[in-house]
């Protein structure tokens, strides 16, 4: 008989997987290593962007306020430049008509100014009013208001007597004490000489209830989470809220331009400090990183798992191959072998023609098994296996199956013993019974394979549970090498061989237990497997005696 024998070195699976975790560890680690150092990096970029972003922060806060005053500054100057545009010629006492007319225009149009006044650089300066009530100018009479508007109007003098030009006599702010905040404009003549004064005085309480906010409306309308605060000359709140944390967060001031330079103005969002806000920044930023390195690390992982599955299978693939050959060659050596004797009449004698019969037989339903095991497997796989049900008694159903290992059991000197407690009722089932057959042929193949010398086998058929809603349970044990509690995860596996020990002498596919759960599960049942290393296994088919409702031809991809 020939044997041809090319098997892989004992413990080759295990190193090939061992060799793989390796391949994978590296793998992740060579992933880790870079992700990690980038992380570290982006830490440190974000510590650094953290103090720039408190610098900026603090920078974009500045710019509001710079905006603000110069709101509240040229809005000043606006008016300013137009209720004082008035000409040098209106100084001469003929033209206090004219005068007066423009200031009543000016005063009906504008509400935040209280006083208009004019100045004329003669010798001594004189000071006329304009009167309200009368509507004409009038000389002004000896009072603080009047020292305040020659304090005003003392440097422009100076200048005039030292005929000095002014090319552009624009307006501009001056504050005497808190109640004289004047816009003066000073008056040239066609040569540009100083003539006089043009000034009026502006009312703080309108600037407090009108400017200011509208100037905040315009520049931090978009801004709904900052708000200004205002001080005044004594350093009292006039504007913002009264809160008791706000002094520490107000640190970005800025000074309102003349006449109301001794006001000032600040921005701060009432949730957070620049620091805070910098921080916010900071760890949105960071969680954001390293959620993205989490994603990328488990994007890798599994990539790398799904890589090595593929390697995996593909290894079981190549191995099935190698099996499988193993597997047909086998037989079909012995049975060439045989019938070559048997036609060149080498063997007269009647008991060893029956003996070498006996072996075609046996090794040709084993090689009738494995392809039944292969095709079944193909259809598994493709989801076209179809059973055929019919009611059919389990009882028969495994004795037919055990029929068909009688002449290899036999030569194998195997003992079996068929047990039934209770045979008295026969126990039917809904099942594809050319399935079952196969199913318990299978277990009883892996019973004799894995035997490793201990000859005997138990098969039991039992009913489980009451009689209605049990269970009916085909049990196969031998008293072989037994599957370690590791290996007993994975034997229903399609492809999976244990890999080490006597199993390596052993020919298989790696595809008979896993039609065994297929065929099981398509009845509604399930396998279990109790085994101990080196004392056996029992494998135990369990199918529910009321099936699950289907009856004939179901489909189960
Ligand atoms: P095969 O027997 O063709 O290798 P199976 O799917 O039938 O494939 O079995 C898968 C594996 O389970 C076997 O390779 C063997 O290692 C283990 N095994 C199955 N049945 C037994 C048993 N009765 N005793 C010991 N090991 C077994």
């Amino acid at each position: 008989m020939t044997k041809v024998r090319s098997r892989p070195p004992e413990g080759f699976p295990k190193r090939r997987a061992r060799a793989r975790r390796r391949a994978l560890l590296l793998g992740f680690l060579a992933a880790l290593v870079p992700l990690l150092i980038l992380l570290g990096l982006q830490y440190r970029w974000l510590t650094e962007l953290e103090e720039s972003s408190r610098v900026a922060r603090e920078a974009s806060l500045g710019t509001y306020l710079d905006a603000i005053a110069k709101n509240v500054g040229y809005g000043t100057w606006k008016e300013a430049e137009w209720s004082l545009s008035v000409s040098a010629t209106a100084l001469k006492p003929e033209y206090e008509g004219k005068l007066a007319k423009h200031f009543t225009k000016v005063s009906n149009e504008l509400s935040g100014s209280r006083t208009y006044f004019v100045v004329s650089f003669g010798d001594p300066a004189k000071i006329s009013l304009y009167d309200f009530e009368t509507k004409s100018m009038v000389k002004a009479a000896e009072s603080p208001r009047i020292q305040a508007f020659y304090a005003a109007a003392v440097p422009w003098i100076v200048r005039g007597r030292m005929e000095r030009r002014v090319e552009k006599p624009e307006p501009e702010g001056f504050r005497d004490d808190p109640e004289m905040r004047l816009m003066i404009r000073p008056l040239v003549d066609d040569e540009s000489r100083l003539v006089g004064l043009a000034g009026m005085t502006l009312d703080p309480d309108h600037y407090r209830d009108n400017v200011l906010p509208s100037a905040f409306e315009e520049v931090l309308g978009k801004q709904p989470d900052l708000v200004a605060t205002v001080w005044n000359q004594r350093g009292e709140r006039m504007i913002g809220p009264e809160d008791e944390d706000s002094g520490n967060r107000e640190r970005t001031i800025r000074r309102l331009p003349k006449p109301f330079d001794d006001w000032k103005v600040s921005i701060h969002s009432p949730t957070s400090t620049p620091e805070q806000w910098a921080r916010a920044n900071f760890l949105f930023n960071l969680t954001l990183s390293a959620v993205l390195a989490l994603v990328l690390l488990g994007g890798i992982g599994l990539a790398l798992r799904t890589a090595s599955r593929e390697m995996h299978l593909s290894e079981m693939k190549s191995d099935f191959v190698s099996n499988v050959s193993h597997e047909l060659r086998t037989p079909l050596s012995s049975i060439r072998v045989f019938g070559e004797f048997m036609r060149l009449d080498r063997v007269t004698d009647a008991a060893k023609v029956r003996e070498y019969g006996e072996y075609i037989e046996t090794e040709s339903r084993r090689l009738t098994q494995l392809i039944d095991n292969i095709l079944d497997f193909s259809r598994i796989e493709s989801g076209g296996k179809v059973y055929h049900r019919e009611l059919c008694d389990l009882e028969e159903l495994v004795a037919g199956a055990l029929k068909t290992f009688e002449v290899r059991l036999r030569q194998k000197g195997f003992r079996v013993y068929l047990e039934r407690p209770e045979a008295d009722e026969p126990l039917l089932l809904n099942a594809d019974p050319g399935a079952l057959v196969q199913a318990v042929c299978n277990l009883i193949d892996n019973a004799v394979k894995y035997s490793n010398g201990g000859q005997e086998i138990q098969v039991t058929i039992e009913r489980r549970g009451d009689p209605e809603t049990g269970e009916a349970v085909v049990s196969v044990r031998d008293h072989g090498i037994g599957i370690s509690r590791e290996e007993q995860k994975h034997i229903f596996d399609r492809f999976h061989r244990v890999g080490t020990g006597l199993v390596h002498d052993v020919r298989g596919a790696g595809l008979g237990l896993s039609i065994v759960q297929h065929i099981v599960e398509a009845h509604g049942g399930r396998v279990d497997v109790k085994s101990d290393l080196g004392r056996g296994s029992t494998f135990s088919l369990h199918f529910p005696l009321e099936p699950t409702g289907e009856t004939v031809d179901e489909e189960k991809p």
